[in-house]
């Protein structure tokens, strides 16, 4: 994809910072409506995100375009392990997740923005942004671009939310994943099935997703500070799965996720903050790719309006963004407290209760909120532990 330049004196609509998700779903969102956006990004494009690339059916369906030419496999189902003890599996009709290679899934998503006349500049690393005289500029290798609003899509170390002085106290778990190239009697046994298993670590789980060519394997901790010993819990991981014993790793790599539920400033003058930037990935299983788009759709709506006004404000983003999604995460965190606390009661749960299974993915396919998938757990709660009491 050729980069497109432009004269550091021109001032744009929309500056993008961070082509992920997020800021190519804003970007294209804005140039669809006809704005002047550029993208920074500091990566060239394709590039390698550590990310399991489980993009779940209400962030595909969220997408304003087709994504499937983007998408790997079409999950048929999950299988619940523990410990790497296989407890169930579940079929699941309509599909609630898809997998991608985000490389991949990245890149086809800012070619869409681009192909609305959204311009980008790869290999751009922002160093500061700061608003004066009615504009906000930004310092890139490239020279100072100017721009009337810009973005922070710059993922969950945001040089653009430092710069501001927004969300100076995020709080964020950890999650490692292995690419690993395994035979093809490995990738036919997992088949188009994802693996969750909650026995694999403390305070988060493991998984497997398939890939067309190989699986995905990684641990999440949903719990702030440093994981320790995460690698070796993933090695551990990757032995206790039976179709797993044969592999080569193809890269392996770990990466903060932020513990969205906290309320905060998400906007500041002329800016906003979309996707991890934002610390929007829920404080369960980390799903961020939904959240993602979700904010981008809501900061494209925001900006469309202010960049009318004399007076721009933004503040109606951060009011949407903690009504919409932040108060749903605070349910989802009661959630995660009570599966981490109990994760094997709750395997268990989710093994013999219809009502979970319908809860839980109802919330992947968007059907339910995590405040009603706390309710079904909150009633599940006391048969499974009578239950238990009688098996002794
Ligand atoms: C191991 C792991 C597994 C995960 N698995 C899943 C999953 O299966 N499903 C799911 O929904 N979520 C998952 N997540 C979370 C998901 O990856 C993120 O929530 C998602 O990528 C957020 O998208 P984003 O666009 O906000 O940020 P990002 O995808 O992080 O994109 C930020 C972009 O900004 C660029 N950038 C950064 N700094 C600068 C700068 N200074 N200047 C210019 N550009 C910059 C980066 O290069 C990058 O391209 C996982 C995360 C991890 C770590």
């Amino acid at each position: 994809m050729p980069n497109r330049d432009r004269r550091s004196d021109l001032i744009y609509d929309v500056i993008v910072v961070g082509a992920g998700p997020a800021g190519a779903v804003l970007a294209y969102l804005l140039a669809k409506r006809g704005m002047d956006v550029l993208i920074l990004e500091k990566s060239t494009l394709p590039r390698y995100k550590v990310c399991g690339g489980g993009v779940t059916s209400k962030a595909i369906k969220l997408l304003p375009f087709d994504a499937s030419p983007a998408l790997e496999v079409t999950a048929a189902g999950g299988i619940l392990s523990y410990a790497g003890k296989p407890i169930t599996e579940v079929n699941v009709h309509p599909s609630v997740a898809s997998t991608v290679m985000r490389a991949q899934f990245d890149h086809f998503l800012v070619q869409q923005a681009v192909q609305q006349d959204a311009h980008l500049l790869t290999g751009q690393s922002v160093s500061q942004v700061g608003v004066s005289d009615g504009l906000v500029r930004v310092n890139t290798a490239a020279g100072d671009i100017s721009a009337r609003m810009l973005a922070g899509a710059d993922g969950v170390n945001s040089v653009v939310a430092r710069s501001m002085g927004l969300l100076p106290h995020r709080k964020t778990g950890v999650a490692i994943e292995a690419e690993l190239a395994v035979p093809a009697s490995a990738i036919t046994a997992q088949g188009p099935y994802a693996t969750f298993d909650f026995g694999a670590i403390p305070n988060g789980y493991g998984w497997v997703f398939p890939k067309r060519d190989h699986l995905s394997v990684g641990v999440y901790q949903a719990r702030p500070g440093k994981a320790v010993g995460i690698q070796k819990i993933l090695k551990r991981y990757i032995a206790s799965q039976s179709i797993l014993q044969e592999n080569q790793m193809i890269s392996v790599k770990g990466h903060q996720i932020p513990l969205g539920g906290r309320k905060a400033p998400l906007h500041k003058d002329r800016v906003l903050l979309v996707g991890d930037a934002a610390n929007l990935a829920d404080p369960w299983i980390g799903e961020g790719i939904y959240y993602a788009i979700l904010s981008a759709h809501i900061a494209a709506d925001v900006i469309a309006t202010a960049i009318e006004s004399s007076q721009p404000d933004l503040s109606e983003y951060s009011t949407r963004v903690n009504a919409e999604i932040v108060r749903q995460f605070s349910y989802a965190q009661l959630f995660a407290r009570l599966v981490y606390q109990f994760p094997w009661l709750c395997s268990q749960l989710l093994r013999k209760s219809n009502m979970m299974k319908t809860a839980v993915f109802g919330v992947l396919r968007g059907d339910f909120n995590f405040q009603q998938l706390l309710m079904a757990l909150l009633r599940s709660f006391p048969n499974i532990i009578a239950d238990s009491l009688k098996r002794g």
